[in-house]
């Protein structure tokens, strides 16, 4: 009996720590933190994963390689996909 209850959260949030914060009207936001270079940014999966390839300076170079080859896989199958549509 020993279940967490986990959102589905995109590879990406590997490397960000979640941080809660409230916002000006006092509302809950969630944000992501880089553990790399603790750059921070509001819930946005596309943008966390490009920080992560293109922005971020600190990463390890072995880990942006592998970083590098996931996107480009995710993003080859979204072409695929599209080329077949047409
Ligand atoms: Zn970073």
């Amino acid at each position: 009996m020993n279940i967490v209850k986990r959102k589905l959260l995109h590879w990406s949030w590997q490397y960000f720590q979640r941080e809660n914060a409230t916002s000006s009207g006092g509302k809950p936001v969630l944000y992501a933190k880089c553990k790399f270079c603790h750059q921070t940014y509001a819930n946005n999966s596309d943008r966390l994963t490009t920080h992560l390839i293109n922005k971020c300076e600190k990463i390890p170079p072995g880990i942006k390689t592998v970083l590098t080859r996931k996107y480009t896989a995710e993003h080859s199958e979204h072409l695929t996909a599209n080329l077949a549509q047409v």
